[in-house]
């Protein structure tokens, strides 16, 4: 019988609709005992006859975990792939459930500094807000008081919170070089029953007073003046893509630089007229923008055009070199990783990518 106590929902998913479990390969299990004894939720017992391991209660496993496939003499235990936990992870609900039970248990799972942590919190005023199609927002955030974001370096990012509310800080890269006014911009894409989401494209309006945190991060251009670059963006993550062209296209112009940007559907494009801008200021900036799909009557600005597809087809057949590149990518983990694959196809070394983890 599964024990309520390891077979409760999962963030909120009831866990007999989740799909973990080990699978014993009775061929190879030499009764070894290891993963029977190790495994505190009982979810194997012994068959004493035969002297094997085997899955009694499979309900009891924790999802995720693979302690036992780890610790097996004869790797004789396999789990499902672990993208089953990562599309869980994924949902909206689940993490909105994790985030629910991380500001309930605050007292037992927080880290307890030694020392008062340094960040200050900035208070932020919404200036501007632009509707890009339905699901991208560009916001411009001011600085209040003697508060400035004058000096970040192009690629980091904000954390911000969501305004009376207790809930966690949401990352955004900043999508702009460093101004001296201080403002900046971040780009929202628009997530289906997202907290912050439901905030920003519902309530949010110029005036509103947000909290941050930053700048942080260090997915930042760290190449040599000398060297050719490569961008690769998608959806949203052109956001700090966007900030590193224009800080490289004011320190270094003329630099050797291309740029993928994909895209769902060619509407899911923002700052077009920016990218068709620089386009015309620098011969030596070339853009590829893909999109899965083009409505009817979409028209992107003059010397800009769309491809249909997808951005890692395009990299893998594009005719531009990618010799001697170092390559920043921003997006999705999924198209991040088939982005990888594609340049290493193309012959670029891992060492010259660098991938920002946050990902928008
Ligand atoms: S994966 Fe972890 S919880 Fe599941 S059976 Fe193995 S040790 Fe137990
Ligand atoms: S750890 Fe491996 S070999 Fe040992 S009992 Fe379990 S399945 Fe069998």
């Amino acid at each position: 019988m599964p024990d309520p106590k390891f077979a409760k929902p999962w963030h909120g998913i009831p866990r007999e609709q989740i799909v973990w479990h080990p699978a014993v390969d009775s061929a190879a299990c030499i009764g070894c005992g290891t993963c029977v004894t190790g495994c505190s939720r009982l979810v194997y017992r012994f068959d004493f006859e035969v002297k094997k391991a085997v899955v009694v209660d499979p309900l009891n496993c924790m999802v995720g975990c693979t302690t036992c496939a780890n610790t097996c003499p004869t790797h004789a235990l396999s789990f499902p792939s672990l993208d089953t936990v990562m599309a869980l992870e994924a949902l909206s609900d689940v993490h909105h459930a994790i985030e629910d039970e991380l500001l309930a248990k605050r007292d037992v799972l927080a880290f307890q500094r030694l020392v008062p942590s340094p960040d200050r919190i900035l208070q932020l005023e919404v200036t501007r807000i632009d509707r890009s199609g339905m699901n991208n927002l560009v916001v411009q955030l001011r600085p209040q008081g003697d508060d400035c974001l004058c000096q970040f370096i192009p690629g980091q990012y904000l954390e911000l919170w969501l305004p009376q509310s207790d809930l966690l800080s949401r990352a955004y890269s900043i999508a702009t070089a460093p101004r001296e006014d201080g403002a900046v911009e971040v780009n929202l894409r628009r997530v289906q029953g997202g907290r912050f989401s439901a905030y920003a494209f519902e309530q949010m309006k110029v005036g509103d007073m947000l909290q941050g945190r930053g700048p942080l991060g260090v997915f930042t251009v760290t190449s040599a003046t000398e060297t050719p670059l490569l961008f690769v963006a998608r959806g949203t993550g052109f956001a700090p893509i966007k900030a590193m062209i224009e800080q490289q296209l004011a320190l270094t112009p003329r630099r050797d630089i291309v740029l993928f940007w994909g895209a769902t559907d060619a509407s899911d494009f923002y700052a077009l007229d920016t990218v068709a801008a620089w386009l015309r200021a620098d011969p030596n900036l070339k853009a590829v923008l893909v999109a899965r799909t083009v409505p009817d009557g979409f028209t992107p600005p003059a010397d800009l055009t769309i491809e249909v597809g997808t951005v890692y087809a395009s990299i893998e057949r594009s005719t531009l070199s990618f010799a001697g590149r170092d390559v920043y990518i921003a997006g999705p983990r999924k198209t991040t990783t088939l982005a990888i694959d594609a340049l290493r196809k193309r012959g670029v070394e891992p060492r010259a990518i660098r991938v920002d983890s946050y990902g928008n």
